[in-house]
């Protein structure tokens, strides 16, 4: 790519944005609602900790914006990650089937439960978990033996697979849904980044046993930091909710612990700024594919690039907008994030995939070669619902 094809590429990027000096960042959050209303309810109230009204209606808008039967919120997206891995079984040596394209919270919350991370490849159209490739890899890896999923070669249950939906577009779930079933494989959705993403218009968060959403400030809505767990099980919820509240056994005086808990409950004044979030969450959301529709037309004719796109199937949240280089090339990637960077736009490569960081070398994976040349062509864009120069 030359110096001229980067400089066009930054030049249609920048005719989307705001002009004049400044930085437009790559997420910001937007507050144009209720939230200074409820946040001073909370301090003209004293409540301000892990209980209070908002926090029961934080949850009760979440199942009405998901369709989830059950929604505990949570201290953040890891800490969501981490108890609904846990009370999927997943257990100190057992495997968990991650994507290696994904934020280092999916894998480091396989670790917190003792577990390890085994790391699975992408599908270019989704940039989920591509269901197709991770069976034919266990085929060559793992066993079903007596209802559980061994992998031969460690000799560790693999228990668990968490899909992620990458920059908020749905992973193909269905046929992931079915090899997972095949293989014994509990599914745990990283929902993280897409809070009002849907497949086949269904919400995104509602396939797996449990999945976790997150409400860190670059989210799609924040709490500030936050996290919500959601299941279809009524079991599994009351199990979420005693775990992440110290385990204590309801009632009026007495502390008993009938396990160790976590204090992961999300504060009153978090679930108060939650919940003036998601009463915009449609106006974000048709914000941010208006942005995109912006994007797609600038960027449309410009040689070297594709805005990624949403499948026909999928209601993307369009969280993250990413732009894929038609080539793999790190060098024009990182050119690209240079020129663009240098006049005023935060535009970030993708995450460096998981098996490349130290902590997860070791662990075990599957080829991961559609990841490798994603990583080597994504770069994302300015995305906030509300663009402004800073
Ligand atoms: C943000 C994010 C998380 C973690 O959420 P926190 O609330 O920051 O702990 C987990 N997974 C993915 C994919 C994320 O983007």
């Amino acid at each position: 790519m030359t110096t001229a094809d980067i400089a066009g590429i930054v030049t249609a990027i920048e005719s989307v944005l705001p002009k004049g000096p400044g930085t437009v960042s790559l997420h910001e959050p937007v507050f144009a609602g209720n939230e200074w209303r409820y946040l001073k309810e909370c301090l003209d109230t004293g409540w301000v900790s892990s209980a209070g009204k908002f926090v029961e209606r934080f949850e009760e808008m979440l199942r009405d914006v998901t369709g989830a039967a059950h929604a505990i919120a949570v201290v953040n997206g890891t800490a969501a990650l981490q108890v609904s891995l846990e009370l999927a079984g997943v257990r100190r040596g057992d495997e968990v089937i991650v994507p290696a394209l994904t934020f280092v919270a999916t894998a480091n919350a396989v670790v917190y439960c003792g577990a390890v991370p085994h790391f699975a490849d992408s599908d270019e159209h989704t940039l989920g978990l591509n269901a197709a490739k991770l069976d034919g890899y266990l085929h060559s890896v793992a066993r079903v033996e007596g209802g559980t999923c061994i992998n031969w070669r460690s000799g560790a249950p693999i228990r668990a697979v968490v899909p992620m939906h990458v920059f908020g577009h749905p992973v193909e779930i269905e046929p992931l849904l079915e090899v997972c079933d095949r293989w014994r494989l509990t599914v745990i959705e990283d929902a993280a980044e897409s809070l009002g993403s849907l497949y086949r218009g269904r919400h995104t968060g509602t396939f797996g046993r449990l999945a976790a959403l997150s409400f860190n400030g670059n989210k799609i809505a924040t709490t500030g930091g936050g996290g919500a767990i959601l299941t279809a099980s009524a079991e599994l919820g009351a199990r979420a909710r005693h775990l992440t509240t110290t385990a204590r056994r309801s009632h009026r005086w007495s502390f008993v612990h009938d396990q160790v808990g976590y204090n992961y409950r999300l504060p009153n004044l978090n679930a108060a700024l939650g919940c003036a979030q998601l009463e915009q969450l449609n106006g974000f959301v048709a914000a941010k594919r208006a942005l995109t529709a912006r994007y797609a037309d600038a960027l449309g004719a410009v040689p070297g690039v594709k805005l990624f796109l949403e499948q026909p199937w999928a209601r993307s949240n369009y969280w993250l907008n990413a732009l894929l280089l038609d080539q793999p090339d790190t060098a024009a990637r990182d050119r690209l994030l240079e020129e663009a960077n240098a006049r005023g736009l935060e535009v970030r490569p993708a995450w460096t995939l998981m098996h490349r960081l130290a902590p997860f070398a070791a662990c075990p994976r599957s080829d991961l070669s559609v990841a490798e040349d994603l990583e080597a062509r994504i770069v994302n864009l300015p995305s906030s619902a509300v663009l402004k120069r800073v």
